[in-house]
């Protein structure tokens, strides 16, 4: 079995622990590899490699640094089928999403390739004469980058890209379900030609590699993707350092009384089972109104219970494993919350038997607004469904969560589609669409527990990963102040 090693300074090297763990292909619980138990010795080496890396990166031409990122680009285009594959064993998700989540990362490497021509400031009028204004963009220093396990190389990329391009030094901590994929990006990277330094990884338990990125005084930017709990932790921690968070969803469709049902219905099984509902995007919750409640879930029934479950390597497979043990019995726990908040189970609820880490297609009606499994990220294949009668209702009940990141409406109305966009709190909202499908060069993130307002992609993933200076230059050879020497 191959023993994978963590990258310092360009090199591959095994950690100062000794240590290793397993990461096991969730369809199969066969072991894909193992992996290096790092510690806060390896990441202080690592951060010492990027602090030494920076000066020379930061000074490359912008232009240069989007060109190794161009050349990565390629790579990844090169290798799509391999990663995704990689991505369907190591993580589960069924084969075209094992691919999709890869060209994720080939469309973000573009883009912010393409930055480096850009990396935009702004100029405006002084208010005094012979006076110039303008805004640069400045690399940030060595950032620290923590991913969760469910969008393996796609995540990864979302924060790799926009901080190399900005010219910042990187140490990156994958999670501990999906480090392979991690380390097949990082080697793209290595071989596009990124100068050694440039980018470190270290594997390991986030309560050691994680903690240490987070809380080490020589770390200028944290950005971190993951769970609510651990987000609020990093916050703390992480004390006046920048920090981008972006973590959990409870996403809700809207389904009004004039919705194309069929096309709602798609939207319904790709969001909620999608995935198997492990995406911070996830449709949790269908609000519908009460007049086509019962034909609706009529079609949903129909259609979930022939949606096939098994490995997503396998071409038939529409619903892959959970990421591992722990998440079947998460999930399986809020199945019997939900039924002991007597909700009605009208599809599902069961682990599925043999090998894998397999949940059925779970469907919850007669579910109230202040339930749990209404209110928490279960992060599995649950949908909950609540009966609504107008659209004020519907957006009561859509914002009647802590979390705010997508959000849909399905309705032939304008009026209502656009009541529905002005006053649904959440970072996305889709109209006759499900709650995912997010491009690269739109910003992405969410409000309230969400977050903390920073938006990743587009032009907002720059900003996350530089600081903006102010210049001003005055060729006027005299002292002007500003405010007093105005006439
Ligand atoms: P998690 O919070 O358990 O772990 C995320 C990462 O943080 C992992 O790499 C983990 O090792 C690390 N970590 C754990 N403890 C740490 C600590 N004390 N200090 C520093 N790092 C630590 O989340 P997960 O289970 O990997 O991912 C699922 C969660 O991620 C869900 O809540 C999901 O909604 C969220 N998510 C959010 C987005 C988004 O963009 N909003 C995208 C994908 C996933």
């Amino acid at each position: 079995m191959e023993v994978h090693k963590i990258l310092i300074d360009g090199k591959w090297i095994k950690s100062d622990s000794g240590e290793t763990f397993e990461s096991v292909n969730p369809a199969t619980e066969e072991v894909i590899g193992k992996f290096q138990q790092g510690n806060g010795e390896d990441v202080k080496a690592a951060i010492d490699a990027a602090e030494d890396a920076f000066e020379k990166w930061s000074s490359y031409p912008a232009p240069r640094r989007g060109e190794v990122l161009f050349k990565a680009y390629q790579l990844l285009k090169r290798d799509k089928e391999r990663l995704g594959k990689l991505v369907t064993s190591e993580m589960g998700k069924v084969l075209p999403e094992g691919l999709g989540d890869v060209q994720e990362a080939i469309d973000m490497t573009a883009y912010m390739a393409g930055e480096g021509r850009r990396l935009f400031g702004h100029t405006t009028p002084s208010e005094l004469p012979d006076k110039f204004c303008m805004t640069i963009r400045q690399p940030l220093g060595v950032v620290g980058l923590i991913s969760p396990w469910n969008f393996p190389v796609a995540i990864p990329a979302w924060k790799l890209m926009p901080a190399l391009v900005c010219g910042n030094t990187v140490v990156f901590k994958p999670a501990s379900d999906t480090p392979l994929c991690a380390i097949e990006l990082v080697k793209i990277l290595e071989e596009a030609g990124l100068p050694k330094g440039v980018v470190n990884l270290v594997t390991g338990p986030g309560s050691i590699v994680g903690e240490e990125i987070v809380t080490n005084p020589k770390i200028r930017a944290i950005s971190f993707t993951g769970s609510r709990e651990v987000g609020i932790e990093v916050r703390k921690k992480a004390e006046l350092k920048k920090v981008g968070l972006e973590l959990g969803g409870k996403n809700g469709i809207i389904i009004m009384d004039d919705a194309d049902l069929d096309l709602a219905l798609d939207g319904v099984l790709w969001g909620g089972f999608g995935t198997t509902g492990q995406r911070c995007t996830a449709a949790s919750r269908v609000i519908i109104h009460k007049k086509i409640k019962n034909k609706f879930l009529d079609m949903l029934f129909e259609r979930t219970k022939i949606l096939k479950v098994g490995d997503g390597l396998k071409k038939d497979t529409e619903v892959g494993p959970l990421v591992n043990k722990k998440a079947v019995e998460k999930v399986d726990k809020y199945t019997q919350i939900g039924l002991d908040e007597g909700a009605k189970l009208l599809y599902g609820g069961r682990k599925v038997g043999g090998k894998g880490f397999f949940y059925q297609p779970t469907i919850f009606t007669n579910v109230d607004v202040d339930m749990r499994i209404a209110q928490e990220e279960i992060f599995g294949p649950t949908v909950s469904v609540i009966e609504i009668d107008s659209l004020d209702e519907a957006i009561n009940v859509m914002n009647s969560i802590n979390y705010g990141l997508s959000s849909s409406i399905y309705t032939q109305d304008v009026n209502r589609a656009f009541k529905a966009i002005e006053k649904i709190e959440s970072g996305l909202t889709y109209v006759n669409a499900s709650t995912i499908g997010s491009e690269v060069h739109l910003p992405f993130g969410g409000v309230k527990d969400t977050g903390n307002g920073t938006r990743e992609g587009g032009i907002e993933g720059i900003h996350e990963f530089s600081e903006t200076k102010t210049v001003y230059v005055d060729y006027s050879g005299v002292l002007q102040r500003a405010q007093i020497d105005i006439e």
